[in-house]
């Protein structure tokens, strides 16, 4: 390997960006079938079930979601159900309240402000009620194919163990992360990242020694890097 690549301090732009890019293949070799682990099948459901998705896992959404589109199969249908129905349904995702707030708000903007249809444009998203930059991002990438970037909390993270950025602010690092990358990569990126945060870049003890970019990272050592400890801290999770 060339030894430039695992030198982060005082690097130049090009090292950057070539380091960067060889993290991203070499997550693409570990997780070949990264993707989205929100169960969907269309625009609307990545939207609904990216709204539940706040403060739960992929894995509980992925529960619900079945009897939640079967009853409620389209924005319509949403708008006009029953307040106590929809909290049954999503219950175990949590917040369920503030969540069927969400939905029932969303559903009647698509109805009345988009033809019941989802809108593939980011400034046309942001504007539905409760659907900031992330939800959008996630419903452009994953459901339009349009290329953006999806700044979950496992992609700030790692984003600033990688050392792509220094920032905090999403906005932010979706621009700096962007720029080294090729925008056709974005999404193969996010999932990748994403992945890669869940099984093994946990934001508590993450599993440096069973790590396969951690000669290309600069916060090697922030978890345990005795490989016999860290393949216990691997994961297998879906969501
Ligand atoms: Fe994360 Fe450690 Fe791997 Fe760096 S070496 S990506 S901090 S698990």
């Amino acid at each position: 390997m060339d030894p430039s690549l695992t030198a982060p301090l005082d690097e130049s732009r090009a090292t950057l960006v070539r380091r960067a890019r060889a993290i991203h293949r070499s997550l693409g070799a570990t997780y070949p079938d990264a993707h989205c682990e929100l169960d969907h099948l269309d625009a609307w459901q990545l939207l609904v079930a990216t709204v539940l998705s706040a403060q739960s896992t992929d894995r509980r959404v992925n529960t619900v979601t079945p009897a939640l589109f079967a009853r409620y199969p389209d924005p319509a249908a949403l708008a006009g159900a029953e307040r106590a129905d929809v909290e049954e349904l999503i219950k175990p995702t949590g917040f369920f309240r503030a969540k069927t707030d969400s939905l029932l708000r969303l559903s009647a903007a698509v109805v009345t402000d988009f033809d019941a249809q989802v809108p593939g444009k980011l400034e046309q998203l942001v504007k539905l009620p409760g659907v900031g930059r992330k939800t959008a991002n996630v419903v452009l990438s994953d459901a339009f194919g349009v290329p953006a970037l999806t700044t979950d909390t496992h992609f700030i993270r790692l984003s600033r163990r990688f050392g792509w950025t220094q920032a905090t602010d999403p906005a932010v690092i979706e621009v700096e992360v962007g720029e080294l990358f090729q925008r056709r990569d974005w999404n193969t990126l996010n999932h990748r990242v994403i992945w890669h945060g869940r099984r093994r870049c946990h934001a508590r003890r993450p599993a440096c020694g069973a790590c396969p970019v951690a000669k290309y990272c600069p916060s090697f050592g922030e978890g345990p890097t005795d490989p016999k400890v860290a393949e216990k801290l691997v994961r297998e999770p879906r969501g």
